[in-house]
């Protein structure tokens, strides 16, 4: 009976293991989880991926470029079957589309786009769009004045196409004189430090006008938001951001963010784990649009986002279960 039961016990892992081998692997690389946004980005895609019936593997690089690539080279080496890559580096992540292609794994650009290379395919949103939503609401709210830009660091694609967004909006207002533009940085590592410092020096200057801030998430918006406060400039000064972090929501609650911008991770992370099954197992992909990543066009998905301001914060983020009311009410 023991000898029957032993058997019996190998035969289950036995069928446990090559099941296991059979799903296919999908590598997710990440840049960092200090922003909220991302711990939900790779909930979601572990879960997703899950029942999808495969194997999410989820590494994190912390901001380091050459730790991703080795973290690519140890999931090519693990035998990932697609490697969905959030880059670091928009330039330095080649090198993985390349070692992938060596192995024949297919890469998708994930939010951020992988510049100058052959990747395979691009998810993400409309960030052009995103710029224009930031600062059309803004410069409808005011239309003259001046503004200060705040932008994340030049290596995050994304941070170009929000400036290039904001620009189609704002510069035929300065060229009619309407507004100014008194500060236009790239801010290094989306770092809201770094985002305090500046809007600080500039208040400390001589007759500093301010009027808008638009910042190119809600890190840097809360950062510009700190500085207000020390120069008694909150509620004064319009402010957006980008993520609808928890934080931010609470100061749109409170009067010291205008808007922020709600992107629909559930929606982005499930158009890339059902892409990446689809290439796992060899399957067609559809999609609609391509995007130019400076080497080709590259066959993409451009979900849309949204507008988040003090009266529709129930309408979006809290009816749609990404935050809850709870935690965005009772702290204020
Ligand atoms: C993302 C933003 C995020 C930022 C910092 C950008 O590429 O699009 O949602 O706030 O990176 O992590």
């Amino acid at each position: 009976m023991k000898a029957f039961r032993l058997i019996f016990k190998g035969l289950l892992l036995l069928a446990l293991l090559t099941g296991c081998n059979n799903k296919p692997k999908i590598g997710f690389l990440m840049d960092t989880l200090s922003i909220d946004r991302w711990e939900k980005d790779k909930e979601l895609f572990e879960k997703q991926v899950e029942e999808l019936g495969a194997i999410p593997l989820v590494r994190v690089a912390n901001g380091n470029s050459p730790k991703q690539f080795e973290q690519a080279t140890q999931l090519l080496y693990e035998g990932v079957d697609v490697l969905v890559v959030i880059p670091v580096d928009l330039h330095a992540s080649r090198d993985i589309v390349k070692s992938a292609h060596e192995k024949g794994v297919p890469v998708i650009s994930y939010d951020r786009m992988i510049r100058d290379c052959n990747v395979d395919y691009y998810v993400s949103t409309d960030n052009i769009r995103i710029g224009e939503l930031q600062a059309g609401y803004l410069s409808k709210m005011a239309p003259t004045g001046s503004y200060a830009l705040l932008d994340g660091p030049t290596k995050d694609y994304n941070a170009t196409l929000l400036h290039l967004g904001w620009m189609n909006v704002l510069q035929p207002l300065i060229e009619k004189g309407d507004i100014n533009i008194v500060i236009d940085e790239y801010v290094n590592e989306w770092d809201a430090q770094e985002a305090f410092t500046i809007i600080k020096n500039y208040l400390s200057g001589n007759n500093p006008d301010l009027d808008v801030i638009i910042a190119g998430n809600d890190e840097l918006a809360g950062g510009a938001i700190r500085a207000l406060r020390q120069f008694n400039l909150k509620k004064k000064v319009l402010v957006a951001g980008q993520d609808a972090e928890l934080n931010a929501i609470r100061n749109i609650v409170a009067g010291d963010q205008t808007i922020t911008i709600y992107k629909p991770i559930d929606a982005l992370v499930s158009t890339a784990a059902n892409m990446a099954i689809k290439l796992a197992n060899k399957e067609p992909i559809n999609t609609s649009i391509t995007v130019n990543n400076g080497y080709k066009l590259v066959p993409s998905v451009l979900l849309t986002s949204q507008v988040v301001n003090q009266q529709n914060i129930q309408l979006t983020v809290v009816s749609e279960g990404y935050l809850d009311e709870s935690d965005i009410f009772d702290a204020n």
